[in-house]
């Protein structure tokens, strides 16, 4: 996943080029910000803001318009950036109360920018000469234009009423499913199948039940392991109607807004509208690709689907015939067959990744490949869980030479704290100034071990933080990530095979010589087992996809009665009563019309594996690699990264192959 904040970074400490590789630039101080200082702070940045834009409009002539952008860039993004960590993040329930409503107020600043028409045509008279001047400008111009700077000003009153509620309405949705703390009673017997550890690790009520919440270290293991059908399906509901219904209505709202915003550029829906920014281009073209992924998948899926039902009915020794598959099973039925016919369980696995050793395992496998070296720093923080490494390039023998950028990890769940797993940003960089990118990675993985997938997830993040942290990018909204939405997953999906093959995993012996290795024959069973799932996985990814564009095309509709069809129409229906869209955070941010961007992304991911020609730990392709993809960020069109790094066009043979499991 990625964050979906306002692009930006800390301008009070931007780096001094001189200090480089010797000392750290003070890490951004929005760790010691509690409420007050949230609010107090909150009006005086949005005072300098508009005085930076009211001195921009000063000027007739473009002069050096994209240098004041990016100072501009630089203090929006140092403040907001740290404060959607905050929102996220931070342990006081009123810290979080606070970044979100300071967030909301700083929302209409970005409009009234892009609404700006002195700045525009400043903009617009611009002559760019150097490629990343140009990609800059063209970036700009078209922030312009979608925020209505090209439109009749009434037009543009009415883009800005939109995207003010949009923004907001975001944000609350967001919040919504963050603030979730149902936890379902249960008693010993309902738990029956779950491993002392996850047993342990819950609090339990007087009466001595066990109280399951929906965090994913409770909640996975319990969907997986639960023996009791009954309690299964009690969790399974709960975790499909978070924040349900309220976030339903914001949904519909924003469906409405998107599809007004669309009309006022004279685009027929916001599919179309959005999409013209993707690399993808059109709904027709998203709409294809969807369909191909449709007709490879679907019979996957049926043979793995009646392989459940296969197992289901040996367990409760009856006849397959008749036996009906519930959602609440699939997960259950799956761990079952992995347990049993892969040999793999990925609870015992635990014990073989360790989370602290899986940390350095990924580290370590970023330093060999691209050169770099991670230095443990203490500095503020914004819960005593949280650690922060300094990222510098590597000198030969592995010592710390220039820095980079940094890394915040804040690994485990809290109470009120972002469910997911995510990259957020803390600051951009920008070669311009000087100053250097910090990511952060936000999850909430058990503390004492990992599963395989869950060494794939922190894999995944680390992809996304370093393609942040990496970027050599000229001006602050060209930084790493930034880039075209359906591009943004390429290097954390293609980072996730170093989780997975044999030889980068073998690196782990290197950062835990006492954790037991993996076998080659483990290895194989475990590759084996998750392709078991590949049908069920990615026929959910399409309808996920499928349900974001059906959205986002023609006229407004209800999510959920939407949802209802095409969930209904699949092949284990939908459950009457159940709301998964009041918590599809991903289409409330960023995601909208772009979910498809996952396997899109993916088939570039794959692709490009194939430039390492096997070899996964091969520096010369890893440098290569991150000069020609991570480190241009989002300087240069996605489409063309790829062509020069590949020396070819892109291909989505190896996409299929995996899909189908037929690598
Ligand atoms: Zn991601």
């Amino acid at each position: 996943m990625k964050n979906a904040l306002p692009a930006g970074a800390l301008a009070l400490s931007a780096a001094n080029p001189a200090l480089a590789g010797t000392a750290a630039p003070a890490p951004p101080g929005f760790s010691v910000m509690g409420a007050h200082e949230i609010t107090v702070r909150c009006d005086e940045e949005l005072e300098r803001r508009r005085t930076l834009l009211q001195r921009m409009e000063r000027h007739a002539a473009p002069g050096q318009v994209l240098e004041e952008f990016n100072a501009l860039s630089l203090r929006t993004g140092g403040f907001d950036d740290p404060l959607g960590v905050l929102q996220n993040a931070a342990p006081e329930k009123e810290t979080r109360a606070a970044a979100l409503a300071c967030l909301e107020k700083l929302v209409p600043f970005s409009t009234e920018l892009f609404q700006s028409t002195k700045v525009y045509a400043r903009v617009l008279a611009l002559k760019a000469t150097q490629p990343e001047d140009q990609a800059y400008r063209r970036l700009l111009l078209e922030n312009f234009e979608d925020a209505g700077a090209s439109l009749a000003p009434d037009q543009r009153g009415q883009v800005k009423t939109i995207q003010d509620e949009l923004n907001t309405l975001g944000l609350r949705f967001r919040k919504n499913v963050n603030d979730v703390d149902t936890s379902i009673a249960l008693t010993p017997a309902q738990v029956e199948g779950l491993p002392e550890d996850w047993r342990k690790a819950r609090t339990r009520d007087a009466q001595g039940n066990y109280l399951v919440s929906l965090d994913y270290p409770s909640y996975g293991p319990f969907m997986e392991m639960a023996v009791d059908a009954k309690a299964r399906e009690q969790v399974w509901t709960a975790f499909q109607n978070r924040a349900a219904p309220q976030n339903l209505e914001l949904l519909d709202r924003a469906l409405v807004l998107r599809s007004q915003l669309a009309q006022v550029y004279g685009f027929a829906d916001y599919a179309s509208f959005s999409l013209r920014r993707k690399m993808a281009g059109s709904p027709a073209a998203v709409s294809d690709f969807l369909l191909s992924v449709k007709s490879a998948v679907d019979e996957v899926e049926a043979r793995e689907l009646e392989d459940l039902r296969q197992e289901k009915a040996s367990l409760l020794g009856v006849k397959a015939e008749g036996v009906q598959l519930d959602r609440w099973d699939i997960a259950f039925l799956q761990h079952r067959i992995q347990r049993n016919r892969f040999n793999v369980d990925p609870e015992q696995l635990r014990a073989q990744f360790p989370t602290d050793a899986s940390v350095r395992f990924v580290m370590r496998i970023a330093e060999k490949l691209y050169g770099i070296a991670f230095v443990a720093q203490e500095v503020p923080v914004w819960d005593p869980a949280v650690r922060y490494y300094e990222v510098h390039d590597a000198l030969p023998g592995g010592k710390a030479g220039a820095l980079i950028g940094g890394l915040y990890l804040d690994l485990f769940p809290r109470e009120g704290k972002f469910s997911h797993a995510a990259a957020f940003g803390v600051r951009n960089g920008s070669v311009l100034t000087g100053q250097h990118p910090i990511k952060a990675l936000i999850c909430n993985f058990n503390s004492k071990g990992l599963t395989p997938a869950e060494l794939s997830t922190l894999v995944h993040e680390f992809g996304h933080a370093l393609h942040g942290v990496l970027s050599r990018a000229r001006y602050a909204d060209q930084s790493g990530t930034a880039v075209r939405w359906d591009f943004v997953e390429v290097p954390s999906l293609m980072f996730e095979e170093w989780s997975r093959r044999e030889q980068p995993l073998r690196v782990f012996a290197e950062v835990c010589p006492e954790c037991t290795p993996l076998s080659t024959q483990q290895i194989e069973q475990l590759d084996a087992a998750r392709r078991f799932g590949a049908g069920m996985r990615y026929a959910r990814q399409w309808l996920f996809a499928s349900f974001d564009l059906a959205l986002h095309t023609g006229a407004p509709k209800s999510a959920l009665a939407t949802w209802e069809q095409m969930e209904g129409a699949s092949r284990l229906g939908h459950v009457p009563g159940t709301m998964m869209p009041a918590s599809f955070t991903h289409i409330m941010g960023g995601y909208e019309a772009g979910y498809y961007g996952y396997m899109w992304s993916e088939v570039l991911a794959l692709d490009m594996l194939s430039a390492f020609h096997g070899n996964l730990l091969d520096p010369a392709v890893g440098k290569r690699y991150r000069r020609e993809i991570l480190e241009p960020g989002g300087s240069r069109p996605p489409q063309e990264l790829v062509e020069q790094f590949l020396g070819r066009k892109p291909s989505p043979e190896a996409f299929f192959a995996e899909i189908t499991g037929r690598r």
